[in-house]
């Protein structure tokens, strides 16, 4: 190998491995938020997303919120999911998702194919929800858009995780104080060789 295909060479796995490094760190941030459906992968989105807040305007629920100054620059005014408070109605025809020109949230073709991918994980506390103690409830029977992701075993509720987008319309519905449904980012793992 010449001198000059040695430093392109080396160029080219720095700059791999510069990418995988930032792809990881963008990753391990994104577990402490929840991106709106349909967002890319963590650092695609960041250099995606121009803080437009158009998403935020469509969205009739007002699920959508801009993260904060104080997390950083990197991520300050990007949207994200309030599903602490609320639930995202994975509308018909994702006015979120449409609204979004740059493309940060984009249904792909291969996304029609495969279905929406899980935005948040959602677990029942059975220590709190009422029907797992003893007393009757079914509050958040019927809140469930998914098919399949919240089932009822002998009058109680369980989540399936293999149905389950993290919506958390089940933990809005929820009446037991705090929420006997709990919601929480994807933690997604850094794949760094
Ligand atoms: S799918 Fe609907 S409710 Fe959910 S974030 Fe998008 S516009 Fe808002
Ligand atoms: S519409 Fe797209 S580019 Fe604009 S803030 Fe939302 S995700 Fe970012």
């Amino acid at each position: 190998m010449d001198r000059r295909a040695f430093f392109l060479q080396a160029f080219r796995n720095t700059g791999e491995k510069v990418v995988k490094l930032c792809d990881a760190k963008a990753n391990q941030q994104a577990a402490h938020w929840i991106r709106p459906p349909y967002a890319r992968d963590e650092l695609e989105f960041l250099l995606a997303c121009t803080r437009c807040g158009a998403c935020m305007e469509a969205c009739p629920h007002e699920v959508i919120f801009p993260l904060a100054v104080r997390l950083g620059i990197t991520v300050a005014g990007t949207p994200a999911l309030n599903l602490l408070h609320k639930g995202c109605h994975l509308c018909d025809g994702w006015p979120c998702v449409a609204a979004c020109e740059p493309g940060a949230l984009r249904k792909a073709a291969e996304d029609a194919e495969a279905g929406l991918r899980p935005f948040a994980r959602v677990h029942i506390d059975t220590e709190a929800c009422l029907p797992h103690q003893g007393p009757e409830c079914g509050a958040c029977e019927g809140s469930c858009p998914v098919p399949g992701a919240l089932v009822w075993d002998l009058c109680r509720p369980r989540i399936d995780p293999l149905h389950c987008v993290g919506c958390a319309l089940c933990r809005a519905a929820c009446i037991v104080q705090p929420s006997a449904i709990k919601v929480e980012a994807l933690a997604r793992t850094a794949d760094v060789a």
